[in-house]
């Protein structure tokens, strides 16, 4: 390794969990759609495969649920297992005890079906909040990875407390809970968000390669996240969303999976948890 490195990172949910989707699609009528994750899973699993590279894969719970094979897959191929939460709940919807619930209730399943300590944990749509660092640490995580400086979109949640730089790519909470936040591309024109998902099906892949040698050079370190259904391009089309959302679910999902392919043969991938190796290294040297 060069020291520069790209975190890869997988929020593993179905098509059908996804906020855009939100308004025609209510959780009661999920158990009746069809699963799709699974594959779509599979085929991000060849890809690092492929590539011998490893990832942290954010589990959603209900995910976890309908199909424990796949966390029990994903682990024996020596990925990170992390939690997404049980339920998908955007945080500052729910009450406190209930999120409560929900990151304890998924990360002791997470770690049933995976034998795996789970340690780090993102926000269903970023939608942190200073209340939850503080149920996440007394949880007993280790990192939150849901905050995203972009403070123009609708749902991304906002922080107070802004954490303090750490080692390498972490930031650190007062509590003592770490943040590996998403990247952005800072450029003298401005700041933008260049970690993947739909930012990454929305640019042609040579301008993003280009943004994350470019965050790579000034920042060190580049964090990416993707969806199984990013790369889903038959995945059931919803009617009856507005015109943004189908926009930002929809955009250029037929190229995506020809432009992971060529994104995990260009970097090399670690997962999170590396950035904690590092620190730990640096830490017992000093
Ligand atoms: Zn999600």
């Amino acid at each position: 390794m060069n020291g520069k490195s790209v975190y890869f990172s997988v929020d593993v949910e179905d098509w059908y969990v996804a906020e855009n989707l939100k308004g025609p699609i209510i959780r009661e009528i999920w158990p009746s759609l069809e699963e799709r994750a699974r594959r779509n899973t599979e085929k991000i699993l060849e890809l690092l495969g492929r590539n011998n590279a490893k990832a942290t894969f954010f589990i959603l719970g209900y995910m976890a649920r309908r199909d424990p094979g796949l966390v029990k897959h994903i682990a024996a191929a020596g990925h990170e297992i992390a939690s997404h939460g049980m339920a998908h709940r955007l945080i500052y919807e729910q009450d406190p005890e209930d999120f409560r619930r929900d990151v304890t209730d998924s990360k002791k399943l997470l770690e049933d079906l995976s034998g795996r300590k789970v340690k780090g944990y993102r926000a269903p749509t970023f939608s942190i909040t200073d209340r939850a660092v503080d149920i996440l640490k007394e949880s007993g995580y280790e990192y939150d990875s849901s905050l995203f400086p972009f403070s123009a979109h609708d749902r991304y949640g906002r922080l107070r407390e802004q954490p303090v730089k750490g080692v390498r790519g972490l930031l650190s909470f007062n509590n003592g809970l770490y943040e590996a936040p998403l990247s952005m591309l800072k450029i003298p024109g401005g700041s933008f968000p260049w970690s993947g998902g739909g930012y990454f099906r929305l640019l042609p892949y040579y301008i993003f390669r280009a943004g994350v040698r470019y965050i790579l050079a000034s920042q060190g370190e580049y964090l990416f996240y993707i969806h199984p259904w990013d790369i889903d391009h038959a995945q059931p089309r919803v009617k009856g969303i507005k015109f943004f959302d189908r926009f930002r679910h929809y955009v250029n999902l037929k190229k995506a999976y020809s432009k992971l392919s060529a994104f995990s043969a260009d970097f090399e991938f670690e997962p999170i948890e590396k950035m904690f190796r590092e620190k730990e290294t640096r830490e017992s040297t000093v």
